[in-house]
């Protein structure tokens, strides 16, 4: 009899983690060529020379509030912006993983998402185990940020009509959001950096401080995922109720206790499915026994959906925007103007129609002319 290990079995079926970690770097290291590309693209700017570099969209997965105007004015309006486009359609990818599976983006594409596992680790090998708060602590707290979910929706979705969705998307303000984030990571004042400090320190005190509590993009993923298709199940039958499941599970989910796991929490990190001992005890699925999802095929999902909207973004014209080279000039030598600030929970004043024509002026002609 031949006892050579099927390795393809060995391989695609015993390395969840594996392939957890393979993803959530290949997503950094994705995040950290965008911020660099991005950085030398406004530094080159700044500098008065035309960049040697173009402008990575990726970018744009840092405006979430803009993708979220974007969508809403797509929404009421059937117009797919193109001030920010590749924002709107990374807003869209990452909502679609969370009604297809779960908030998997949490735990195999968010970069902070991995931070804090390593804050964990921080914060068990300070307190030799894994503390948990309260529940008369912890259930208020995870209501924050649904709170903070709620303040977005309410100011975008209910709050803001066509006209102030249109004079929000072509304002300066949001034009240059990308370069003024860069800006306030790089001159990051004191109090941002006492925020920061704070946020890191909770981190290692409280387990998933960021994503339990605070994190609204979480808040809204966890919402999304009731919806899910797929959630992991577990087969009672065989069953042997060790607990390793429970145990090694980051978010305090009683998942030996559950035959199917219906929680906000549940960053689908699938843990529990790889300290399983049993057999086809633990799995991924549509339903029960029905539909199971092999951990590499997750993998290969969450990846393709990433991959697969951003070649249909690049396909369809709507990744790269519309602001040429020498427009974003103008917004680097003129940032400190005050049409770039936000002011009172408005956009500050400016004539939308001067505004464009000059725009549209600076694209056709490359000129550097300055605001009248
Ligand atoms: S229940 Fe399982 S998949 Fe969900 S967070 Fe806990 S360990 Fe991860
Ligand atoms: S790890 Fe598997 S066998 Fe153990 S309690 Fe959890 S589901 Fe049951």
């Amino acid at each position: 009899m031949n006892k050579t290990p099927n390795i393809s079995k060995i391989f695609l079926q015993q390395n969840i983690q594996l392939y957890r970690k393979i993803v959530q770097y290949l997503f950094l290291a994705t995040v950290v060529s965008i911020g660099v590309k991005f950085s030398i693209f406004v530094s080159q700017l700044a500098s008065g020379i035309l960049p040697t570099v173009s402008r990575p969209p990726g970018i744009e997965a840092f405006l979430p509030i803009s993708a979220l105007i974007s969508l809403k004015y797509w929404l009421v309006t059937g117009i797919f912006n193109q001030v920010h486009p590749s924002g709107l359609i990374i807003l869209m990818i990452v909502l679609s993983t969370g009604v297809l599976l779960k908030r998997g983006f949490c735990s195999w594409i968010c970069p902070l998402g991995l931070l804090t596992e390593y804050l964990n680790r921080l914060h068990k090998f300070i307190f030799r185990k894994n503390v948990k708060l309260p529940p008369w602590l912890d259930y208020p707290l995870r209501s924050l940020k649904y709170l903070l979910l709620a303040f977005f929706l309410w100011s975008i979705i209910l709050q803001m009509g066509a006209a102030v969705l249109d004079y929000f998307i072509y304002s300066p303000y949001n034009m240059a959001a990308d370069i003024k984030m860069l800006y306030f990571f790089k001159d990051i004042s004191h109090f941002t950096i006492w925020v920061l400090v704070a946020l890191f320190v909770l981190s290692i005190l409280i387990r998933n401080f960021w994503c339990r509590y605070l994190c609204p993009y979480g808040a809204l993923l966890g919402v999304l995922s009731f919806l899910s298709i797929f959630k992991v199940h577990r087969n009672e039958g065989t069953c042997t109720d060790c607990r390793k499941c429970t145990r090694t599970c980051p978010v305090d989910i009683k998942v030996h206790k559950t035959s199917s796991i219906v929680s906000d929490e549940c960053h689908a990190c699938l843990k529990c499915v790889d300290a399983c001992p049993e057999n086809d005890t633990l799995y991924i699925s549509v339903s029960k026994r029905k539909g199971i999802l092999k951990p590499w095929i997750y993998a290969a999902a969450i990846c393709l959906l990433f991959i697969g909207g951003s070649l249909t973004g690049r396909i369809t014209d709507y990744w790269q925007n519309n602001i040429s080279t020498h427009e974003y000039m103008f917004h680097v030598r003129h940032l400190d103007l005050p049409i770039y600030q936000h002011t009172r929970g408005n956009v500050s004043a400016y004539n939308k129609a001067s505004w464009l024509r000059m725009m549209q002026e600076i694209r056709q002609t490359g000129e550097k002319r300055s605001p009248s």
